[in-house]
């Protein structure tokens, strides 16, 4: 339960103004994103859009101190780092080469994206699974944050 910034007076966490002294109350107070840890951990896998989830976690206030919620976001940025790189570094390298009639970057994106998928379900059902270097990069990070 939070507080008025001017007089003190408790607030209803959705309260935009003070009962006793009518002072607008700041944003922060209000939780931006209302999600339980595991429902914020499994957003933070979802292919191609959860890095923005995972960016809001780690520069949120309400996750500050979850260890487990972190290391997920900084697992699922990184599982989108690695998407990319596939995308940007390896798909143009493929691509110079002639005569490839299957590319492995193409195999490689579906891979991650599936592994994506499978991270969200794990995670749903309160697994935590640390995958081989993002998973210890992640646990670093989390560490250090
Ligand atoms: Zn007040």
């Amino acid at each position: 339960m939070p507080y008025c910034c001017q007089c003190g007076n408790q607030v209803a966490q959705t309260d935009r103004y003070c009962r006793r002294c009518g002072a607008s109350q700041p944003a922060e107070q209000r939780p931006p994103v209302a999600f339980s840890p595991r429902t914020a951990s499994v957003l933070c896998y979802v292919p191609f859009v959860g890095w923005i989830v995972a960016i809001a976690v780690l520069a949120g206030e309400r996750f500050r101190r979850d260890r487990i919620v972190r290391f997920h976001a900084f697992q699922g940025l990184y599982l989108f780092v690695a998407y990319l790189i596939v995308e940007w570094v390896l798909g143009p390298l493929f691509r110079m080469l002639p005569g490839l009639h299957m590319r492995p970057d193409r195999w490689l994106a579906l891979g991650l994206v599936i592994l994506g998928m499978y991270m969200m379900i794990k995670t749903a059902s309160e697994q935590t699974v640390s995958l081989p270097v993002l998973g210890e990069l992640a646990e670093r990070s989390a560490a250090e944050s």
